[in-house]
């Protein structure tokens, strides 16, 4: 017997870049499409907040333009005359070391010149060629790769800060061959990270830039939004059930029908979901670690720095190499793009926590912004013609992401294949999200775009 309850082709849960991008995808392929969002706005993760003129985000700050999706979809939504673009080779990046910032070089090269590692750590990216193999069936962390490849200290001073900056995990935890795949492939490939390098160096189309829109990252949520005819909002789901053909999913006061269904939301999240179709693959979701975050925007007067560096802070950002700080990196958000300058303050946002600093779910916010101000007076002194009081930082914001990224630990990739083994047995419910394929953008849009494919090749073969 046909049942009264709203029926649609695919219901998407999760409102985020990832649920949003499939619920436009699919509607425009011609199925009948609803997004259930549990909360009271769209955009997930993405938060661009603004502050007099500018605009700084408690999210992803920036996106990087090699994704063809994302152009795809920057294009076919008509926002290209919306779009703020900083050419990576022309923006300086940071790293916090031995009580400097020292300007990040933008290629391999340019290392042997710098004075951010050793001559032995110069050295050794020419002997990489020549280093050790690993022992078959051998999981490496990213640290014992890299230092098998490298020098330990390649590893802990360089390598350690920027994957800091991706995933605020631990080098020591975090999987080389999930965390770092495309460098794990080319030894593989080429017995050589180096030589894999030279060999595949393509020559890119357009210059590789960061991206983001005059209105901040989330525009870009909100257009596509305005583009889904069936959006919830504020939505509680309390099951969801299976029969024969449909999936029920059952809310406080009415079920929804639906042929598929699309879980766009974390890994735990969607644990939550799923537990009652797959107990045991929700306790595989639930397996995956997500590092904390804590944000805090803050902005100091440009005329407290010497003249001498009045172009320091023209940079995207720095990253610290000081084991003992909490601070993970700080972009330098008024700096990414002249259009978010302000007048005559400097603003900031500052990443904090991580894996190996997770005790900051215990601090209030103003013990937060006391390590911020600590850590930021130490690293800023030495720039500023006076030492600096913690009266010249205003503080603007913070937040606390309690689970912010997934890891990529050990063990992780033989999560996510007994995870799709189990996927297979569910028909017609399919997973997304940045916990399975890649934690960026970039790559949670290719898996979207990779469960599109499969979904609609189901609906044609129906037909
Ligand atoms: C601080 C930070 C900085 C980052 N910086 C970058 C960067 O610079 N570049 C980059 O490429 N990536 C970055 N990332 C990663 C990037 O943000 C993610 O890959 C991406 O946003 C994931 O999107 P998503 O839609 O899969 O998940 P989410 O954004 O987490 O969205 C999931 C949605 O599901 C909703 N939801 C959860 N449970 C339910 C439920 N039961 N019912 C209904 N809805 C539910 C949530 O409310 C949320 O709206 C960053 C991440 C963080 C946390």
């Amino acid at each position: 017997m046909k049942s009264n309850n709203p029926s649609f082709d695919i219901v998407v849960v999760g409102a985020g870049i990832a649920g949003l991008y499939l619920a436009y995808e699919l509607e425009k392929a011609g199925q009948k499409v609803l997004l259930i969002e549990s909360s009271d706005r769209v955009g997930g993760t993405w938060l661009s907040k603004a502050y007099q003129n500018s605009i700084y985000e408690f999210g992803p700050n920036t996106l990087m333009n090699h994704s063809e999706i994302l152009l795809r979809l920057i294009h076919e939504l008509g926002l290209e005359n919306e779009l703020l673009q900083s050419e990576l080779k022309k923006s300086k990046r940071y790293l916090y070391q031995h009580s400097r910032l020292k300007e990040v070089p933008a290629n391999p090269a340019a290392f042997l010149f710098s004075d951010i590692l050793s001559l032995q750590s110069k050295l050794s990216i020419f002997l990489e060629p020549f280093s050790k193999p690993k022992s078959t069936n051998y999981e490496e962390t990213v640290y014992e790769f890299i230092s098998r490849k490298f020098s330990p200290e390649i590893a802990t001073n360089l390598v350690g800060p920027a994957l800091q900056g991706i995933w605020a995990g631990d080098i020591k935890r975090l999987s080389a061959k999930a965390a770092l795949p495309k460098l794990y492939e080319l030894d593989q490939c080429h017995g050589s990270i180096i030589k894999g390098l030279f060999q595949n160096k393509a020559k890119a189309k357009i210059p590789l830039a960061s991206i983001n829109f005059k209105q901040g990252l989330e525009f870009l949520c909100h257009k596509l939004a305005d583009k889904i005819t069936h959006i919830k909002l504020n939505c509680k789901i309390k099951n969801i059930n299976c029969d024969l053909n449909n999936y029920q999913i059952v809310m406080d006061d009415e079920i929804i029908e639906a042929k598929k269904i699309v879980i766009a939301t974390k890994a735990f999240q969607a644990a939550d979901l799923i537990k009652n179709l797959d107990a045991d693959l929700a306790s595989q979701l639930n397996q995956i670690y997500y590092a904390p975050i804590a944000l805090i925007a803050f902005t100091i007067k440009k005329n407290l720095f010497k003249e001498t560096e009045s172009k320091l802070f023209d940079a995207f950002g720095m990253i610290s190499a000081q084991q003992a700080h909490f601070t993970l990196g700080t972009i330098f958000a008024s700096q990414v793009f002249p259009e978010r300058n302000l007048e005559d303050e400097y603003l900031f946002v500052s990443f904090v926590g991580g894996c190996k600093n997770s005790q900051i779910l215990d601090f209030q916010s103003k013990d937060l912004w006391s390590i911020c101000l600590t850590e930021h007076k130490e690293i800023f002194d030495q720039y500023a013609i006076k030492k600096l009081d913690f009266a010249d930082f205003s503080f603007v914001d913070s937040t606390i992401i309690p689970k912010a990224i997934p890891q990529y630990n050990l063990g992780h990739q033989e999560i996510i294949s007994t995870v799709e083994d189990h996927l297979a047995f569910l028909d017609n419910l399919f997973l997304v999200g940045n916990y399975l394929s890649g934690v960026s953008v970039p790559d949670t849009l290719k898996r979207c775009e990779e469960i599109k494919m499969d979904i609609m090749d189901r609906a044609r073969s129906f037909v």
